[in-house]
């Protein structure tokens, strides 16, 4: 998970993409893997994970308070998910970007959770995807899903 500003100016990023389990049941892996290359990023690690409650606890930890928490690991733990990692320039910015708000009733049209997502199939949002929210988290989810990176 390595920031490398180069001499072009360019910033070279990973980020961490997950597939979570309502797309990857709705054959949407595909469709997302499309969109993130299609704009020009690379894909650096590709991985369909069963999670485990410990993995999402630590990869949920900002939100271990929260009253959607259960529900959320629960969804999480549903089925598999593909964990990617994605590289290119300012690719973390980048890639929110592509997917859009986190709630599908109001993710912008174009985006992955506004064209795809569903929030009425169940107690949590069902938004087809995760995306690492600053560097810092990037580096952190990375070694969680791909500790071997
Ligand atoms: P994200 O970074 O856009 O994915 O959003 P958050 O980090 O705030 O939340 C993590 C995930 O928890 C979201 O993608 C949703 O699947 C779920 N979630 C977030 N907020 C809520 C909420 O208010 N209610 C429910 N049911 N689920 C939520
Ligand atoms: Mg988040």
């Amino acid at each position: 998970t390595t920031k490398t500003t180069q001499t072009d100016g360019l910033t070279v990023e990973r980020t961490l993409v997950l597939v979570k389990p309502d797309g990857v049941r709705r054959g949407l892996s595909g469709e997302v893997l499309r969109r993130i290359e299609a704009k020009g990023y690379t894909l650096a690690a590709v991985e369909l994970v069963q999670a485990t409650p410990e993995l999402l606890e630590r990869h949920y930890a900002e939100h271990v308070d929260k009253p959607f928490f259960r529900a959320l690991v629960d969804f999480m733990l549903s089925g598999p998910t593909l964990a990617v990692v994605a590289e290119g320039n300012r690719v973390i910015e980048g890639f929110r970007s592509l997917a859009g708000a986190t709630d599908p009733t109001t993710a912008a049209p174009g985006t992955i959770r506004g064209d795809l997502g569903r929030a009425w199939d169940g107690p949590v949002m069902q938004n087809i995807v995760h995306g690492s929210d600053s560097p810092e988290s990037a580096s952190r989810e990375i070694g969680l899903w791909f500790p071997a990176l």
